[in-house]
């Protein structure tokens, strides 16, 4: 099932991650749950950032934490001393009160809007990465009002295909993010750049997709990145000194997937590190500051979602239903994508299965479903299902449809479970409505 030192089956056959007996969780906390194993998370977070400190040198991670945005996750990148990527105000702001250091913030998105933009220099954030010319106009324009220099990256489209679900690729010459190399688009966007008094043009970013396994495509994008650096400072004699390759790391979901152990995300980079350093020799570049933004690897594997079973309906010939009292509004991905999962009952975590079912949601929508044809043994109403791999585009993907309030999330660790997200309430849900007068 993908079990590990902290993820693993007690002598009663329960489920139990961080030292906790899921069915103790659910028992304490209710259900639907989110739980969230904190020396996953930091054993990740180090991974990364000792294997780019010893391998190369000059580099910071930058948790992605569009995949699990929440005070406690950038409390824990903070102690671990890395950076954070964010993509809207929400997330910084979510970043500010956790008291992230600006500075080791990137700022993405296609298009940043205006309040956003002035928001992120008000916080003093590190990096844009610009997206757009106007996007660089209106902050050229923010930072001269201030009197200061912003530290920008370009987000460059090296024309790299990750192999990979079609939705969810970013890279390809058909994309709302980045400027093409081949087209000429970004080196027209260095020069626009380069151009700005009040931005200081440091390097590229580049992202060419998620749930990536296949290291090839991350070398591949890598040297075409370091041959774009080779050819501006040729051309605009300008040499960057940053280099963002992105995150899109795979993780564990069923058996078809790889599962890599903690050493072979190191090793994964470290092919990552090879390729920088070949490149950077073949074209005569000083070695830049390299980033990466990981975020599906830090925090998915490190996530479960506990529900409990509730209606079963089997239609004889064709398939069985299990309902669980979650689904669409705390994992959409599976709506969206045809995400696969792994699930299992928390109480019986050793038994093989015996039949494939669906599991379905709660809502009011047919295409309510965590997944179809999962293996499990025989369930039964008021059983703990547990779906592993839920830690990442879970919760930061939930919503209220249906008015079903959006899971708690806790983080266990060494046998304690603490709350990090709080449930919401029947009152948290009317909290911002509004009755006007002639409706009362
Ligand atoms: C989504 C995203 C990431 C993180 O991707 P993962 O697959 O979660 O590692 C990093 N950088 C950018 C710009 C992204 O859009």
């Amino acid at each position: 099932m993908n079990s590990r030192a902290t993820l693993c089956v007690n002598e009663k056959g329960h489920l139990t991650i961080g030292g906790c007996d899921c069915i103790e969780l659910a028992r304490s906390f209710g259900t639907p749950l989110y739980v969230f194993d904190e020396d996953y998370i930091r054993g990740m977070m180090r991974i990364y950032r000792d294997t780019i400190a010893n391998e190369y040198g000059d580099g910071l991670v930058l948790y992605a934490s569009k995949a699990f945005s929440c005070e406690a996750m950038y409390a824990i990148a903070k102690q671990e001393k890395i950076g954070a990527d964010v993509v809207s105000g929400g997330e910084l702001y979510t970043a500010m009160q956790a008291g992230f250091p600006a500075e080791k913030i990137c700022m993405h998105g296609n298009n940043k809007l205006p309040r956003e933009i002035e928001y992120a220099l008000d916080c003093g954030i590190g990096y844009f990465a610009v997206d757009d010319p106007t996007e660089a106009d209106l902050l050229d324009r923010e930072c001269e009002k201030r009197g200061t220099v912003q530290n920008v990256l370009l987000r460059i489209n090296p024309g790299v295909e990750a192999h990979t679900h079609k939705f969810v690729q970013t890279a390809t010459p058909d994309s709302k993010f980045g400027f093409s190399v081949t087209s000429g688009a970004a080196e027209a966007m260095t020069k626009h750049l380069l151009g700005k008094r009040h931005l200081r043009l440091r390097g590229f970013h580049c992202h060419i997709g998620s749930q990536i396994f296949e290291k090839q495509s991350f070398c591949v994008a890598a040297e075409k990145c370091l041959a774009f650096m080779a050819d501006m400072k040729k051309k605009l004699s300008f040499e960057a000194d940053t280099l963002n390759l992105g995150g899109g790391f795979g993780i564990w979901y069923t058996d078809e997937d790889e599962k890599f152990t903690f050493d072979g995300y190191a090793a994964y980079l470290r092919a990552l590190i090879g390729a920088v350093k070949t490149g950077c020799a073949k074209y005569g570049l000083k070695a830049p500051k390299l980033m990466i933004e990981p975020g599906r690897s830090i925090v998915g594997e490190a996530g479960i979602t506990l529900y409990t079973v509730g209606a079963i309906k089997e239609i004889p010939g064709l398939r069985k239903y299990v309902a669980i009292d979650g689904g669409m509004f705390d994992n959409p991905r599976f709506c969206l994508y045809e995400s696969k999962y792994t699930a299992l009952l928390a109480g019986r975590a050793n038994e093989q299965p015996t039949e494939f079912v669906s599991i379905a949601g709660k809502c009011c929508e047919s295409g309510d479903l965590i997944g179809v044809n999962m293996a499990l043994p025989r369930a039964e109403r008021g059983e703990i299902l547990a779906v592993l791999s839920t830690g990442a585009y879970n919760y930061s993907m939930a919503s209220n449809y249906n008015r079903n309030p959006i899971p708690p999330a806790v983080l266990v660790k060494d046998g304690k479970a603490d709350y990090i997200v709080k449930p919401q309430s029947y009152e948290d849900l009317v909290r911002n409505d509004a009755l006007p007068a002639r409706l009362r």
